[in-house]
C-alpha cells in the first residue's frame, strides 16, 4: 500500500513513510492511494473472531509490505492486552436497534487508547529496525496527552514530553499523566492556557535546529497510523450486528474528524454503512458546513465535552480530498483560502455527495446534561458528556428515520469516571473509577512547572534528555 498526500504535490510514501512523517511535505495529510476492498464473504468470515484477529485482517493491507505478518500480529496482541475488557469494543443496548459501543476500556479510559497503543508499538518497531530514537512532544487539554504517555511509557526508542496548562485540566486527567512512573515520560505544566501550550509546540516544530537535534515527532490525529486502527471497531461492531447482510448506521461524537473518518474508511473498504452521523457540541463548524456549505472558523467555546472543543477539524481535509475526486490542487486552494480568509465554501456537488453518507447534529450543553440523565433513568447506565452528545444526535436521527430497522451504533468515547462532576450533576450519582485506577489519588505526581516561555521550555527538554540518556 502506498500513501498519497491530500495536496497532491508530495511524493508517495509507503506505510513506514506515512507513519514516521505524519504531515506530508506539501502540508497535506496522507491517505491510501487506493482503498483495498473486503468482499461480503471476507466480512462474514470475521464474525465471531476475537478483536485482535479482526484487527489483523482489517489492517494488514494497509501496512503491507512494510511489516511482516508475524511481527504485526504481535504488535496487535500486545496493544489490546492492555485493555481491561478483552473484547476491546463491547456493545451494550440502549433501546430497540440502538446500541452503544464502549471504546473506553483501555489504560486511560478514552477511545484514543485503541489507536495510540498500536501507534506507540509501531514507532518502537520501526525505530528498532532503523536503529534510531525520537522525542515525542505534545500539547494537551486532557485525553490525548494521557493516551500518548501510556503508549510511549517504557518504549526503548522514544521519550515523551507532554505540556498541559497548569491548573487547567481536570484532576483525573492531570493525575493520569503525572503519576506514570517511567523514566522516558516527562510532564510539563505551563503557566498559561492550552493555546499557549499549542503555540509553544508549533514554535518547536518550526525551529528546524531544535527539531533535528531532538528528532521531534508528534502524536496528533493527522497521522494515518492513528486513523487506521479505528476502522477496526466499525467492522467488529457491524459484523456482530449482522453485516454484510444488513446495513448499519453509526453516530460519532466528533472533534478533529479522525474517528468518524475511520468510519468513512471502513465504508470504502466494503462495510455496508448507510449513515454516519457527525455529533458536535457547541463547536459546530462541521454541522454548519454540512447544512449550509460554509466552512467558517469561529471562536472555541469551552464545553463539558472538552475533547470536542475545536475550531478546525484537521481530518476533514481527508474527506474533502475524496469529495473533490482526489484533486490535490483543489484542496490546496481551499486550505489556502481558509488560512487567508478564515472561510471557504464547499461546492454544491461536493456537499450533495457528502450528504449521501453524512448527516450532522449540534447538541447544546443543556441537552447534553438531559441526555446523561435520561439514559441513566432508562437503563441505569452512566455515560460521559462526549458520549451524551452522540446519544442525543442518534435519538434525533432515529426519530426522523422512516425505516427504523437499521441498527444505530453510537460510539461511547470516554468512561464516565473521567468526567465525574458533570455526570454527578446530571444523575446524582458519582461514577466510580474502575478497579485498576482506584489508587489514582494516592499515586505520586511528577511534573515540572515552567513559565510560558519558549527558550525556558526547550532548555528544559534538552537537559532532561541528556540526563535521561545517562540513566539508560
Ligand atoms: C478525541 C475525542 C473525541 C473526538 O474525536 P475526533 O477523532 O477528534 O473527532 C471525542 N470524544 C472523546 C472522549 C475524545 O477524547
Amino acid at each position: 500500500m502506498r500513501y498519497i498526500s491530500t495536496r497532491g504535490s508530495a511524493e508517495l510514501v509507503d506505510f513506514e513513510g506515512a507513519l514516521m512523517t505524519g504531515l506530508a511535505r506539501d502540508g497535506g495529510l496522507y491517505v491510501p492511494e487506493t482503498w483495498p476492498t473486503f468482499s461480503a464473504d471476507d466480512l462474514r468470515a470475521m464474525r465471531g473472531l476475537s478483536y485482535p484477529e479482526i484487527a489483523f485482517r482489517v489492517m494488514k493491507p494497509f501496512v503491507s509490505p512494510c511489516i511482516p505478518d508475524e511481527d504485526f500480529k504481535k504488535i496487535i496482541d500486545e496493544s489490546y492486552a492492555t485493555f481491561v475488557d478483552h473484547s476491546v469494543a463491547p456493545l451494550s443496548q440502549l433501546g430497540p436497534n440502538l446500541w452503544l459501543m464502549e471504546l473506553y476500556h483501555g489504560p486511560t479510559l478514552a477511545f484514543k487508547d485503541v489507536a495510540m497503543q498500536v501507534l506507540g508499538r509501531l514507532y518502537d518497531y520501526v525505530l528498532n529496525k532503523r536503529d534510531k530514537r525520537i522525542t515525542v512532544v505534545g500539547a494537551t487539554s486532557g485525553d490525548t496527552g494521557s493516551a500518548a504517555i501510556e503508549a510511549i511509557r517504557g518504549r526503548s526508542r522514544a521519550s515523551i514530553f507532554i505540556m498541559h496548562p497548569n491548573n487547567r485540566t481536570s484532576e483525573v486527567q492531570r493525575r493520569q499523566m503525572t503519576t506514570v512512573d517511567a523514566n522516558n515520560v516527562h510532564n510539563i505544566a505551563i503557566e498559561g492556557t492550552f493555546d499557549d501550550c499549542q503555540n509553544l509546540l508549533k514554535a518547536m516544530f518550526n525551529d528546524h535546529d531544535f527539531r533535528d537535534e531532538i528528532k521531534i515527532s508528534g502524536v496528533n490525529s493527522i497521522n494515518w497510523a492513528r486513523i487506521m486502527p479505528q476502522m477496526v471497531y466499525y467492522v467488529a461492531a457491524a459484523v456482530s450486528l449482522g453485516a454484510p447482510d444488513r446495513t448499519i448506521n453509526f453516530t460519532v461524537p466528533t472533534g478533529n474528524f479522525g474517528d468518524i473518518f475511520a468510519g468513512y474508511a471502513a465504508k470504502q473498504i466494503g462495510l455496508p454503512i448507510d449513515k454516519l452521523v457527525i455529533a458536535s457540541n457547541l463547536n459546530d463548524i462541521l454541522t454548519r458546513v454540512m447544512n449550509t456549505g460554509a466552512h467558517t472558523l469561529g471562536e472555541v467555546h469551552p464545553t463539558m465535552s472538552p475533547s470536542m472543543d475545536i475550531q478546525i477539524s484537521s481530518n476533514f481535509e481527508r474527506l474533502l480530498f475524496d469529495l473533490y475526486d482526489r484533486d490535490g490542487k483543489a484542496i490546496a486552494d481551499l486550505m489556502n483560502q481558509l488560512t487567508e480568509t478564515g472561510t471557504f465554501t464547499l461546492g454544491q456537488a461536493q456537499r450533495e455527495k457528502a450528504l449521501k453518507l453524512f448527516t450532522a447534529q449540534r447538541v447544546d450543553e443543556e441537552q447534553t446534561l438531559k441526555t446523561i440523565e435520561k439514559v441513566y433513568q432508562q437503563s441505569e447506565k452512566l455515560i460521559d458528556p462526549h458520549t451524551a452528545v452522540g446519544v442525543e444526535a442518534a435519538w434525533r436521527e432515529q426519530d426522523a428515520a422512516t425505516d427504523k430497522s437499521t441498527p444505530m451504533v453510537t460510539l461511547s468515547t470516554a468512561h464516565p469516571a473521567k468526567f465525574p462532576d458533570n455526570v454527578e450533576k446530571a444523575t446524582g450519582t458519582r461514577p466510580p473509577l474502575p478497579q485498576h485506577m482506584l489508587d489514582l489519588y494516592d499515586r505520586e505526581e511528577r511534573f515540572t512547572v515552567l513559565p510560558n516561555d519558549l527558550e525556558t521550555v526547550t532548555t528544559h527538554i534538552r537537559k532532561t534528555l541528556a540526563a535521561e540518556s545517562q540513566t539508560v
